[in-house]
C-alpha cells in the first residue's frame, strides 16, 4: 500500500526539508518508489534535489487546477520523483483561501498518482497555513522533525493541537508517523533534558535514530544533492539511511 507522509513543524530551521530530501533518497536507495512534493514557496526541497526553482509547471499550477499533476512531475537524478515548487506558490496560497473545499485540493490531486509510489513525502512550509493543512489532509501520517534545542518544544503544542483538530474534522485517519530528533548534539546537557521530555511525551513514537548535526548535511543542498550522493560515508548519510530502515521496519511491524 502506498503511504503519504507530511513532514511538518511550523517552526523554520528544524530540518523539515533536510529530512524530506534525505529520507526520500534513502528510501529510494532501498528500492522504494518515492515522490517528493515540495509544498514550501521557498522551494528548498526542489533546489536540494538538483532542480531549478524557476520552472513554469509546478505544484502551484497543479493546486490551482491549471495543469495535471502528471504534467508537472519530474524525474530527478537522485532516485525519486519530484513535484517541484516555486516562489509563486504563495499566490496559490492566497487563491486557495478563496476556494470551497480548500483543505482537500492536494488530497484530490494526489489521487491520480498514489498507486505509482510506495511513499509520497510532503515538505511543508514553516507555518500552520492552508498549504500545511492541505498536506495534513492528504497525508496518512505526519513526521515531526524536532531539534533538541531550547524553544524547540515551544511550537509543539500548537502543532499537536492542529493535528488533533484535523483528526476530529477533515482527516480522522491522520496518525503521527514519528518524532525525529534533528541537529542532535549528545554532548549538550540541554539535549539530554529535551530527550527526556520528548520520550515522556511521545513514547515509542520517538524514533531511536537521531540525526546528528553534521556539516556535510548542511553543505549538500548547495550541490543539489542528497547527503547519500554528496558524502555517502558521512555521519549524516548513515543517520538518514538508518531512519529509512527504522521507518520501514515500523511499517512492516504495523501490518
Ligand atoms: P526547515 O525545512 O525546517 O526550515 P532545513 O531542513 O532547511 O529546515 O534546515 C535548516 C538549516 O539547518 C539548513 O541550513 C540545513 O542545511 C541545516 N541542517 C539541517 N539538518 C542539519 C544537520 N543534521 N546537520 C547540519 N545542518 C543541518
Ligand atoms: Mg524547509
Amino acid at each position: 500500500m502506498s503511504k503519504i507522509i507530511a513532514i511538518a513543524n511550523q517552526k523554520g530551521g528544524v530540518g523539515k526539508t533536510t529530512t524530506c530530501v534525505n529520507l526520500a533518497a534513502s528510501l529510494a536507495k532501498a528500492n522504494r518508489r518515492i515522490l517528493l512534493v515540495d509544498l514550501d514557496p521557498q522551494s528548498n526541497s526542489t533546489v536540494s534535489s538538483g532542480v531549478e526553482k524557476t520552472l513554469a509547471c509546478t505544484v502551484k499550477e497543479v493546486l490551482l487546477g491549471e495543469t495535471e499533476l502528471k504534467e508537472a512531475l519530474l524525474e530527478t537524478a537522485v532516485g525519486y520523483d519530484l513535484l517541484p515548487a516555486s516562489v509563486d506558490l504563495t499566490v496559490a496560497e492566497v487563491r486557495l483561501m478563496q476556494q470551497e473545499s480548500r483543505e482537500f485540493i492536494l488530497r484530490q490531486c494526489l489521487r491520480s498518482v498514489i498507486q505509482d509510489y510506495d511513499f509520497i513525502l510532503i515538505d511543508c512550509p514553516p507555518a500552520l497555513n492552508i498549504l500545511t493543512v492541505n498536506a495534513l489532509v492528504a497525508a496518512h501520517s505526519v513526521l515531526i522533525p524536532m531539534p533538541c534545542e531550547y524553544f524547540a518544544l515551544e511550537g509543539l503544542t500548537s502543532l499537536l493541537k492542529t493535528i488533533g483538530e484535523i483528526n476530529q474534522t477533515v482527516n480522522v485517519d491522520l496518525q503521527i508517523e514519528g518524532v525525529l530528533r534533528t541537529l542532535y548534539d549528545g554532548r549538550n546537557r540541554l539535549t539530554r533534558e529535551i530527550n527526556q521530555q520528548l520520550s515522556v511525551h511521545f513514547g515509542n513514537k520517538l524514533y531511536t535514530t537521531v540525526i546528528p548535526r553534521n556539516v556535510r548535511v548542511a553543505e549538500a543542498p548547495s550541490f543539489g544533492l542528497p547527503i547519500l550522493n554528496y558524502a555517502p560515508r558521512s555521519q549524516g548519510a548513515t543517520a538518514y539511511l538508518a531512519l529509512a530502515g527504522e521507518l520501514l521496519r515500523r511499517q512492516e511491524d504495523a501490518v
